[in-house]
């Protein structure tokens, strides 16, 4: 199987919901993450997917949505002082970890026809969460 990765950086804030580490403070990261597209066979031109392609599409979507964001649990009790001080979030379900939002950009990614294997976000230099299926 040929597998190719795309980087994409992007600024995120967060907190975690019933958590009682330092998380559950307001708080922000440098976000890398990491698009893994695979194929069996490679396209007419020996590729996987154009790098560029992967951009287009994937990294589009953070800039407009995710990057310089708050991404919060939709249940947070700050949404309606966010609200009140014009401030921006996106919302979702869960607990906004790095596994959930791994899965956010894995399911968009998924929704435009990428051939996604696996998505990596990495929270700090040190630490990633991923998500596949
Ligand atoms: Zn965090």
């Amino acid at each position: 199987m040929y597998k190719v990765t795309r980087e994409i950086h992007f600024c995120y804030g967060h907190r975690l919901l019933n958590y009682s580490g330092k998380c559950r403070h307001l708080h922000g990261h440098n976000g890398k993450v990491e698009i893994e597209l695979y194929a069996e066979k490679l396209n007419e031109l020996g590729m996987v997917r154009d790098f560029e392609e992967i951009k287009q599409v994937v990294q589009v979507w953070i800039d407009d949505n995710l990057d310089h964001n708050m991404i919060l649990c939709r249940r947070d009790p700050l949404i309606p002082a966010l609200e009140a001080g014009k401030e921006r979030y996106y919302l979702i379900d869960e607990n906004p970890t790095a596994e959930a939002i791994s899965k956010l950009i894995y399911d968009y990614a998924i929704s435009q026809k990428l051939p996604v294997s696996e998505v990596r976000l990495w929270e700090t230099p040190k630490s990633f969460a991923s998500y596949s299926e």
